[in-house]
């Protein structure tokens, strides 16, 4: 196993990132709020073939947390994630705590004005803002050419890849494809929350998505068709709450009435505690 960084401090960070971009490195970063699983592992090893130096943030970032929502209970084990990411071959890993990234009296935010009014942000109204917020700050932080997000979360993706461009960000963003459980269910730090019997529930958000691309391929064309469909199977599972189904442009979000076109589809579903979200792309 090779020896690992661990920092906690801006200046720390800071430094070492200016001592490995003279030494000619290319830094690759994968922001995550830990408690990591194989999920996060994949965007560890995509990033390795991208760059000489693997970053690995660690930090359950307040500001995209709404009043009510799992902060406090969010799942860590910082003894366990360092085990793992030392035996990904990470470089570094950045474990800063709140008041070093947000310091006293905070109050600039990074906020998109189209993106976030769709999918997940509808219903988590400061979510997107906390997160290009951290996101923005860790890209200045630890100044890396090369970030890894999961197309897991997907609105977060289009989010960072579009704030990189406005912003003028000189990083170019991955985004890597979706792990997954053996029967299908997208790896979430959030799938501790689930009971036996809500796993069980909680497969119906990827069985919504096969069964919508089954649906495109039989010939329908009608996202609202789709969205019934996903509905009605979702809803035939116990402790089950549907957020939001929708089948959207790609990129921008709008949502799509009549698939003529590769589209996303996205859904966000409430399973007992666990609020999971899911999406694929469909292609007619
Ligand atoms: P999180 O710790 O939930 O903030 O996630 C950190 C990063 O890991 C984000 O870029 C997520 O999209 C990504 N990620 C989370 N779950 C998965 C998964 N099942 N497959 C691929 N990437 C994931």
């Amino acid at each position: 196993m090779n020896v690992i960084e661990i920092i906690s401090t801006l200046t720390e960070i800071q430094a070492r990132s200016d001592r490995m971009r003279r030494q000619g490195k290319t830094i690759v970063l994968v922001p995550t709020m830990g408690f990591l699983h194989e999920g996060h592992l994949s965007l560890m090893r995509e990033g390795k073939s991208h760059g000489n130096d693997l970053v690995v943030s660690i930090f359950v970032n307040p500001a995209q947390f709404g009043p009510g929502e799992d902060l406090e209970t969010y799942p860590r084990d910082l003894d366990r994630d360092l085990d793992l990411v030392r035996k990904e071959g990470v470089d570094a890993v950045f474990v800063p705590d709140v008041h070093e990234i947000y310091g006293d009296r905070f109050q600039t935010y990074v906020e998109l004005e189209k993106l976030p009014n769709h999918l997940c942000g509808n219903s988590r109204p400061v979510f997107f803002k906390g997160i290009a917020t951290v996101v923005a700050k860790l890209f200045n932080i630890v100044k890396p050419h090369v970030a890894v997000f999961g197309q897991k979360d997907y609105q977060q993706l289009v989010i960072i890849r579009q704030m990189v461009r406005d912003l003028n960000f000189d990083i170019t963003v991955i985004g890597s494809p979706t792990v997954r459980e053996p029967d299908g269910l997208a790896m979430s730090s959030r799938n501790t929350y689930l009971t036996p019997g809500q796993r069980v529930s909680a497969l119906s958000l990827c069985q919504s998505l096969i069964n919508a691309q089954a649906l495109l391929e039989s010939g329908v064309r009608d996202a609202a068709e789709i969205i019934d469909s996903a509905t009605d199977r979702i809803r035939s599972h116990p402790d089950t709450e549907i957020d939001y189904i929708a089948v959207c442009d790609p990129e921008t979000l709008v949502d799509v009435k009549t698939i003529d076109r590769p589209v996303r589809m996205a859904l966000a579903v409430k399973v007992g505690k666990a609020r999971l979200i899911d999406n694929m792309l469909l292609k007619p």
